[in-house]
């Protein structure tokens, strides 16, 4: 149906809807029923089955299964089984880890679903987008992405950026008249707006018309399969590492199997020994273990209201070095109360909690009849119609719907008795030029009962007292001179030094029936009346968290539209702006180019006044300079700089849907403080990934060399093949995710941030690999040498002990890993899910010894008491002998 050719009553009853009480439950059952949900339809995903099998598409898993094989047919059976059976254990594992990364991610995608505002039962209410259905009334604003396709019923300055669709990037001027002319592309329809795309101004009302594969965006859904790179700069670096280390066991374990056959052991028991090792030293689990570490880490951020977006974001978490945050709501509680007003040299102050609407007026500490004061009348009365908030009682509590500011002065009116419903049967609003952070304006006109027209604006005091030619001084209009220009500057800096928030309040008269167009015709030539302060206190917890970025390495700045003195006394008291550090505004930013501003940036702590293009220039200036940035944003003109910086923050409670498609992180809070911690966790996140790189390579280190070297010394092999495979599975598996899961380290806030061009094995992880690694691989042969040489008719028993020592030696190894420093330097019990792998290791090594059937399986024999004395010692070794170096550095 073409509902664009439709009137809003043809439409209304065309989708059998009510557009004063929106659908009822009961519809809306129905009718999803019906259609089902608002969904595109997704690409095929991979089936369980094809990933089960896919963990066997590895070449030399393959080719151990084919060696298997051979080995089954010559009458190897319970080799054989063992074999295969293990293989299927771990292809289980690698299939459980990548579901499990597969699902957290699509998890994350849920959770960052949009959200869209429906009118349902009479009430208007927040649904997830995707539950909308045909006959829907919904309402957007400026940053909103529009959930399903709707017939326009209400547009407000509404503008559409359609280039999902269009390709056209300039945004498109919406209304709600019928179209009549035929053939009319997309990009005509002016009274329709499309799933997908974006509101950049205004506001509107619209009834959905189609949704899900029936809009305008499914039917060239396929083309937007929009496949974003999920993976991190480790994982990548990783992958490169891989095809090294393959190549390096790989060659090591040919180097094995020659030597062996060369010192007379027969050439298919070497290949098996070699092919099995060549399996467990093969890091192939790396990249899905990283993949579970990063999304468990993202699984704990969200329980501290911080959503990761994208992947990447976690790893460069831990490097940043700049946070630049928004003042209002991420740093102060957004939860505004005037308490000064300022009008022809007066000062009036006003009391009251939050926004309950209770409160008294004082002049000189006087309690005062608001019926005296004219100008005080004025400004709160403009205050009250220039408005879009609405403040509501909640449970005991009074709660703003809309702009805090707006509530602010909402409540400000309403303790002086006024009523914005009644005021509107004085005074009509017929048209609204809606706030920006750029013009920092704005205006209502609007018509009195005697039909003379006004222009009501409020705003930034500076920017007002630029487009103001007069001023209200007690009650007669005057020229707005330069001396008053200069007083009503001295009012603005006597409240923004006292960390108030300020708006002023200005209004001219038009004549009747003048069609205002524009914001520019409206706001000039305006009379000033007066200002209000308001404030917002600091959130708590901003000033500690602060202090231990700083402690971190990182320095904090504080970007803010609000005035330059405003936001000067909120940054000292927050720990931001201190001595040496300084304050740019906009209009030096803007007459800086970016090349200036990278000389100076490093020392500039606040930027105030400023409009959200500047976001911009600075996060380039900062990366110019070598900075890693977090920046945050909330609405549709902070998109470009969110997307610029290494970390894009979207706040999730104001942030618009265009900011939060930008970010890689919301904060579900709005909380600068939960920056914070997602850079810790981030830090911790990466650490732990170091912790079980340096576990697992170690391990496997130790396993070669300890088979290279008793070939090379032409003893027999110390450990069998399903040995090998066993240790791969079990010693290996449980401790790496575990050490995954560790708690970070007591100064992981206290370190510099680490470089992002920082290799895998920087920071000496190399050298512990390679040192750790060697020393377990030779204690297992010292312990195999001594059992060995004290009976050679007995090496099944060598080689038991060979494999308990390896076992023991690993999991000592493991403590040590929990810590860059020493195994002492923290208890080494403390992560009790590595305590209780390390158990389970040790329980299933003993019953593989002990245990009479399975020792045909695993070429165990019982081990006697004593020798354990034997196994533990040397397995100490490697770890003890480091930790012991390395108190001796520090003693020195
Ligand atoms: P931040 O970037 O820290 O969130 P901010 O919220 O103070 O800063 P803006 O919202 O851009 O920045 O506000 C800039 C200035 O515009 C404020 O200091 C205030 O004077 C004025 N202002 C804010 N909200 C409104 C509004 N709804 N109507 C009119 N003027 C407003």
């Amino acid at each position: 149906m073409k509902f664009h050719e439709l009137n809003e009553r043809e439409v209304e009853k065309a989708l059998n809807t009510d557009f004063s009480a929106g659908l009822t439950e009961a519809d809306v059952k129905n009718r999803r029923k019906q259609y089902g949900l608002n969904e595109l339809e997704e690409g095929e995903k991979q089936s369980a089955l094809l990933l089960f099998f896919s963990q066997f598409k590895d070449f030399m898993v393959l080719v151990l299964l084919a060696a298997t094989l051979i080995s089954g047919l010559l009458g190897e059976y319970i080799d054989a089984i063992a074999i295969i059976a293990i293989v299927i254990v771990n292809g289980f594992l690698g299939f459980f880890q990548e579901r499990k990364a597969e699902k957290s991610l699509q998890a994350l995608k849920e959770l960052s679903a949009p959200q869209v505002q429906v009118l349902r039962d009479g009430e208007w209410v927040k649904i997830p987008s995707k539950e909308l259905v045909v006959g829907d009334l919904v309402k957007f604003t400026s940053g909103d992405r529009i959930g399903a396709d709707v017939r326009l019923i209400e547009a407000r300055s509404l503008e559409i950026e359609e280039s999902a669709l269009t390709g056209e990037s300039l945004p498109v001027q919406k209304k709600t008249s019928k179209l009549t002319s035929s053939n009319l592309g997309i990009g005509d329809l002016e009274n329709m707006a499309f799933m997908g795309t974006m509101v950049t101004r205004g506001s509107g009302v619209g009834v959905v018309v189609a949704i899900g594969m029936k809009t305008a965006m499914g039917q060239i859904a396929d083309l937007l399969q929009n496949a974003e790179t999920m993976e991190t700069p480790l994982q990548r670096r990783l992958e490169q590492l891989g095809k090294i280390l393959i190549t390096a066991a790989l060659i090591l374990t040919v180097l094995v199997v020659l030597v062996g056959v060369l010192q007379g052991h027969d050439l298919y028991t070497m290949f098996l020994a070699g092919v099995s090792l060549a399996v467990a030293a093969i890091p192939e689990g790396l990249p899905a273990i990283v993949t579970v570490a990063l999304s468990l880490g993202v699984q704990r951020m969200i329980k501290n209201n911080a959503i990761v977006r994208k992947l990447p974001a976690v790893e460069t978490l831990g490097c940043a070095s700049v946070i630049c945050s928004d003042k209002t709501g991420t740093m102060t509680q957004n939860k505004m109360t005037v308490t000064h007003l300022w009008s022809s040299g007066t000062v009036w102050k006003v009391d009251g909690v939050g926004y309950n609407p209770r409160g008294s007026f004082y002049r000189n500490e006087n309690e005062i009849d608001i019926k005296d004061e004219k100008a005080l009348q004025q400004m709160l009365m403009f205050g009250m119609l220039c408005n879009h908030a609405e403040v509501k009682k909640k449970d005991e509590d009074f709660i703003v719907d809309g702009d805090p500011t707006e509530g602010a002065l909402l409540v400000a009116a309403m303790k002086a008795g006024y009523n914005r419903n009644q005021l509107l049967t004085q005074f009509e609003i017929i048209n609204e030029f809606p706030f920006d952070s750029v013009r920092k304006m704005m205006t209502v006109v609007v018509k009195d009962q005697n039909g003379r027209q006004f222009i009501v604006t409020k705003g930034a005091p500076d920017v007002l007292a630029n487009v103001s030619e007069s001023i209200l001084w007690d009650g007669k209009r005057q020229l707005l001179s330069k001396d008053m220009q200069n007083q009503v500057q001295e009012a603005i800096n006597d409240l923004a030094s006292q960390a108030l928030r300020t708006i002023a309040i200005g209004f001219k008269e038009v004549p009747a029936k003048t069609v205002i167009l524009d914001e520019k015709e409206a706001e000039k030539d305006l009379t000033f009346i007066g200002l209000q302060g308001m404030i917002d206190p600091p959130r708590p917890e901003v000033k500690q968290a602060v202090k231990e970025c700083k402690e971190a390495g990182i320095k904090t700045v504080m970007i803010t539209g609000d005035h330059v003195i405003t936001a000067k006394a909120i940054a000292t008291q927050l720990g931001i702006l201190t001595k040496g550090s300084k304050v740019l505004d906009g209009k030096a930013l803007s007459e800086m180019s970016v090349e200036e501003l990278e000389e100076v940036v490093d020392d500039v702590s606040v930027f105030a006044r400023v409009s959200p293009e500047h976001k911009l220039k600075i996060v380039k200036a900062l990366q110019n300079r070598g900075h890693i940035v977090a920046m945050t944003g909330d609405g549709v003109n902070d998109a470009p700089a969110i997307k610029a910086a290494d970390i894009g923050v979207a706040m999730g409670i104001t942030g618009t849907d265009v900011a939060k498609e930008a970010s890689a992180l919301v904060l579900l809070d709005d909380n600068f403080a939960t920056i914070k911690a997602a850079i810790k966790e981030g830090r911790n996140i990466y650490e732990n990934i170091r912790k079980f790189i340096r576990y697992l390579l170690a391990s496997n280190v130790g396993e070669i060399l300890v088979m290279l070297f008793a070939m090379l010394l032409a003893l027999p092999l110390p450990l069998v093949p399903i040995q090998i495979l066993w240790v791969n599975l079990v010693t290996d598996g449980l401790p790496a995710m575990a050490l995954g899961l560790d708690k970070p380290e007591d100064d992981v806030m206290k370190r510099k941030p680490r470089s992002p061009k920082e290799g895998v094995f920087a920071r000496g992880l190399g050298w512990k690999v390679v040192s750790r690694g060697f020393l377990i691989g030779i204690v297992t042969l010292i312990a195999f040498m001594i059992t060995y040489y004290q009976d050679t008719e007995n090496l099944v028993y060598a080689q038991t002990i060979a494999f308990a020592t390896l076992v023991m030696a690993q999991l000592i190894h493991v403590f040590d890993c929990r810590s860059e420093k020493s195994v002492f330097s923290r208890n080494p019990f403390g992560n009790k899910y590595l305590v209780w792998a390390v158990i389970s290791s040790v329980i299933l090594m003993l019953i593989v010894i002990y245990y009479p059937p399975l020792q045909p399986i695993f070429h165990t024999v019982p081990v006697e008491l004593r020798d354990w004395f034997l196994v533990v010692g040397l397995a100490s070794v490697p770890t003890f002998l480091l930790a012991g170096s390395f108190l001796m550095r520090k003693t020195k």
